[in-house]
């Protein structure tokens, strides 16, 4: 349920998103109920820095691929702020633009385990954390907060687990099965597959 009472709480959940898949919306669904979130901005990176490949699917069928499987959903929002920008998608300044078009709630960062990993490499961490609470979603019985983050200058910053939903899905398994002509029915929304499907993604290399 939605925060009754304060500041709105809206939850910010980047990744490459190629494809958005039954995973990441259960993830944040369960993200929303642990932490009352009134809402899940799902924010696609043009190229993530943290990646060594680029994207497959091209950004704008990215942001349509997860346009699709949202709509409907009011707890769920789209931003395309990090393809708009171009460049490098840099978890910090994605935080102040939506902190400047947004005053008012409070962010949460929705960060995976294998993202937190290397959190304390990332570009301004502790910047990241003093707009951000910290989420972090364990898919497979981890405790990220007892892996190590990376930070050198000292103890890494407050964050909360949650565990989600274990549900072992990843879009390279999407983009996988694709290419091996295996169904990808109930892995990713129905509005997702029939995109894949049409603009023939997937079917070549990774
Ligand atoms: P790829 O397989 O291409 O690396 P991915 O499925 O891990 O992609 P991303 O788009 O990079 O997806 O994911 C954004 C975030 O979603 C990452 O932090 C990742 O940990 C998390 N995530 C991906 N799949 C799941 C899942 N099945 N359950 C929970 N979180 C997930």
């Amino acid at each position: 349920m939605a925060s009754a009472a304060g500041a709105m709480r809206l939850g910010v959940f980047g990744g490459t998103f190629d494809p958005l898949h039954t995973g990441h919306l259960m993830a944040a669904q369960d993200v929303i109920e642990a932490l009352s979130l009134d809402r899940v901005l799902f924010v696609p990176a043009l190229r993530s820095p943290h990646k060594a490949h680029e994207p497959t699917a091209s950004a704008a069928l990215r942001l349509q691929m997860v346009r699709s499987a949202i709509e409907g959903d009011a707890r769920f929002e789209l931003s395309d702020l990090e393809i708009g920008r171009g460049g490098p998608s840099y978890t910090v300044e994605t935080l102040r633009a939506i902190a400047a078009q947004r005053p008012g709630p409070r962010l949460v960062l929705i960060l995976g385990a294998d993202q937190w990993a290397e959190f304390g490499q990332w570009h301004e961490p502790r910047e990241i954390a003093s707009i951000a609470e910290l989420a972090l979603i364990t898919r497979n019985g981890d405790c990220p907060s007892e892996l190590d983050s990376g930070f050198t200058d000292g103890p890494p910053p407050p964050s909360t687990v949650i565990p989600v939903t274990r549900i072992d899905l990843s879009a390279t398994l999407v983009r996988s099965r694709v290419r091996d002509g295996l169904s990808v029915r109930y892995l990713v929304p129905e509005p997702v597959r029939r995109i894949i499907e049409a603009n023939n993604l997937y079917l070549i290399g990774d």
